[in-house]
């Protein structure tokens, strides 16, 4: 079972593989509002809102438009080159947050963007422990601060952590943060 080949790498999808600013434009349509990726300094859009916002309304209307805003998410620079020179010595596992009812949306974005995949997991929570256990990954690439923590200490992996203004707290030294791809291509060469 689980009998790797290759280096096995996890990988999340959102503000990892697609920009951390993609899902802004849609909330300032919806919101009337100018928000820019400085003022989302945590992992929680409602805290780059100057003015109160229901978070149940935020999120009713998060959930009937997601599938729309995945569709056309934004690719990371240089992640399609990269993933794309990867797909032959590694092997890419996403495992992401997103619910498993957008499978269907998310596998076509993959491939219209000519992101190439092993196995595309949706675990529909933000608790990416066992997936990563299960699947045995060898090393984690992700944009939250307290999951890349997590999978680095619990599993006793390296996590690559692409810097964004919502995770600039402290990390240990298996968490190695990067600001783009070129630089976690870097780091791949030189470890793996
Ligand atoms: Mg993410």
């Amino acid at each position: 079972m689980n009998k790797k080949e290759k280096p096995r790498f996890g990988i999340d999808i959102d503000g990892t593989v697609t920009t951390a600013d993609t899902l802004i434009p849609h909330i300032n349509k919806q919101y009337n509002t100018n928000i820019v990726l400085e003022d989302v300094i945590e992992y929680d859009f409602l805290s780059a809102f100057t003015q109160p916002i229901d978070r149940q309304e935020f999120a009713k209307w998060f959930k009937e438009n997601e599938a729309y805003m995945y569709s056309v998410s934004d690719l990371a620079k240089d992640a399609q080159v990269i993933l794309n020179e990867w797909q032959s010595l590694y092997e890419l596992y996403y495992i992401s947050a997103r619910d498993e009812k957008v499978f269907q949306v998310t596998q076509q974005w993959f491939e219209e963007n000519k992101v190439p995949y092993h196995h595309i997991e949706l675990i529909g929570s933000h608790n990416k422990l066992e997936a990563a256990k299960k699947h045995n990954v060898d090393i984690f690439f992700e944009d939250k601060h307290d999951n890349a923590v997590n999978l680095a200490e619990e599993l006793n992996i390296p996590v690559i952590l692409f810097d964004t203004p919502y995770n600039r707290e402290l990390v240990p030294k298996n968490v190695i943060r990067v600001k783009n791809w070129l630089e976690a291509n870097d780091w791949i060469k030189r470890n793996f």
